[in-house]
């Protein structure tokens, strides 16, 4: 026996080979359909030399592809390196240089930053196409080599902790890191935490517009559905009223999504009364504010289970489960297998823990669902993991085994000496009922060291007025909290994982005051 990831696919396939394993665009692949494609994929890429170790970067949207490349090269033994969507050539350049990719897959629509990015670093590429796309006749097109290589015939056997992915982070510095993650914390994340949180099923229909190219959607709803034989519908780009048509169609059991996408899923409903039978609904990646769960609860019926990780982490620290009632505002217990403790921020060097409970500190966290370290970066590494400990960068508290996500340390405003956590902000901006969506930074100020900025879009059809916010938030939290100034917009940065890019709004801001 072997732990490999590919075996999430690769058992399922035979045990439940006529399920629906992906749902896209209107057609439905079974797991025996989609395990024989990536075998036969698995073929062609053995083909062009790739085997055990080998680096294959991938560059494709959720479409089926991004499943069969993904598994292709698992299967193989090799390390998948899925990039970023939103990347340009120089971006794309610097991770294929990184990671030492053998090989790179692109999505024929991809190509534009893609393709000069191959050529710079010298990668060999190969194309997938999308439906109704033509693509470039004169590159090398992975499913035409598939239909004349050999397939393989089952997956290679790997050793438990050899590496499976590098997922590129960009964390707190500014260049991304690639961390590497083991087959084992893939593997063991899948079983003994998210399914044994979750308790999903063959017969699951879970939402698939979470980017599988990051650690959330790739573990949460890829590698997860597949384990159990759950259904998947993708979406490449998410759009809310989209994904609730698709929701509705399908008949979704789990939403799993990142907050931005709760609050589109909840104005989309606004406007019909049909509802999907969700079953749960999972929200990480970034701060929930609690009235966004209260909302979504009223309007789908279904539980909002809030979790927390990242990326390093493969990527789920802990969550509310389906086990006990849920507690708003916090981010649940830690997993089965995992610890998390509260360490001293400012101690540098070595982890000295703060035992009493309640105590604001570092979030740290050990486990076998840790990473194994930074590509080439052997000192971002030793910083980040000291004592078997793992320090997230983030602040947080610990009672009674439930913790609290306080924000980001690099997040954190200082106001005339005072510490301001935008997510506290944020969630408390939520509450008014005009307000869709809020993101709460700091920028410069010559007087206070750094003022607190509130970006907020109004719910549809809704006038906001920046004072009227600034008084509501006033009466609802300390002097020293409250945005002074509010600025009405009409968007918000998002990333391709869609979480709000709080650097890029203090750019922005920062920019228009010159
Ligand atoms: P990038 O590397 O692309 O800049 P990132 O820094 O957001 O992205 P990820 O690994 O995607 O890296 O996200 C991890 C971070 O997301 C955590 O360190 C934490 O700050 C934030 N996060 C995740 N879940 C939650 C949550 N439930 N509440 C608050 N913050 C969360």
């Amino acid at each position: 026996g072997t732990i490999s990831l590919a075996s999430c696919l690769a058992e399922t396939a035979t045990r439940h080979p006529d399920r629906r394993a992906l749902i896209f665009m209107g057609t439905t692949t079974t797991y025996g359909e989609l395990w024989a494609q990536t075998r036969a994929y698995a073929g062609a890429l053995r083909a062009r030399g790739i085997g055990r170790g080998s680096r294959v970067a991938l560059i494709v949207p959720n479409v089926p592809d991004f499943a069969r490349v993904f598994y292709a090269v698992i299967s193989l033994g090799a390390i998948a390196v899925p990039i970023h969507l939103l990347f340009k050539a120089e971006e794309i350049e610097y991770v294929l240089r990184d990671a030492g990719a053998d090989l790179v897959v692109v999505a024929a629509p991809m190509l534009g930053e893609a393709a000069p990015a191959a050529a710079a670093a010298g990668v060999p590429l190969v194309t997938v196409l999308l439906p109704n796309d033509p693509g470039m006749p004169d590159l090398p097109r992975l499913e035409a080599e598939a239909s004349v290589a050999e397939p393989i015939e089952r997956h290679v056997a790997v050793h438990p902790t050899d590496a499976a992915t590098i997922l590129y982070t960009s964390g707190t510095t500014g260049f991304p890191k690639g961390a590497v993650g083991s087959h084992l914390a893939a593997v063991e994340q899948v079983h003994c935490s998210l399914i044994d949180s979750f308790d999903l099923r063959a017969d699951d229909v879970v939402f698939g517009g979470l980017p599988l190219f990051h650690a959330f959607g790739q573990m949460a709803v890829m590698n997860m559905a597949f384990r159990v034989g759950a259904a998947i519908i993708l979406l490449p780009k998410f759009d809310p009223q989209q994904a609730l048509d698709l929701l509705l169609e399908y008949e979704a059991t789990a939403f799993t999504a990142v907050p931005t996408m709760f609050v589109g899923m909840i104005e989309a409903a606004s406007h019909t009364d049909r509802r999907p039978p969700l079953r749960f609904a999972v929200s990480g990646g970034a701060a929930l504010p609690v009235a966004v769960l209260e909302a979504f609860k009223a309007t789908f019926g279904a539980d909002v289970h809030e979790g927390y990780g990242l990326t390093e982490t493969a990527p789920t620290v802990s969550s509310n489960t389906l086990h006990e009632p849920i507690r708003p505002g916090t981010v649940g217990r830690s997993l089965w297998g995992v610890d998390v403790a509260i360490a001293d921020p400012e101690v540098e060097g070595r982890i000295e823990l703060l035992a009493e409970p309640g105590a604001l500190g570092e979030v740290v966290v050990r486990g076998h669902n840790l990473f194994k370290g930074y590509l080439g970066r052997p000192e971002a590494s030793e910083a980040a993991v000291v004592d078997g400990w793992f320090r997230t960068g983030d602040l947080g508290t610990l009672v009674d085994g439930v913790i609290t996500i306080v924000d980001r340390k690099k997040d954190m405003i200082v106001r005339n000496g005072y510490n301001v956590y935008p997510s506290e902000v944020e969630a408390v901006l939520a509450r008014h009922p005009k307000v869709a969506i809020s993101a709460v930074f700091g920028l410069a100020d010559d007087v206070h060291g750094q003022e607190v900025h509130a970006a907020v879009i109004a719910k549809e059809g809704q006038d906001l007025d920046a004072d009227e916010l600034v008084a509501f938030a006033k009466e609802r939290i300390a002097a020293y909290k409250y945005p002074r100034v509010v600025h009405v917009v009409d968007q918000l940065p998002i990333g391709a994982s869609g979480k709000v890019l709080k650097r890029t709004l203090v750019e922005q801001f920062t920019a228009v005051r010159g």
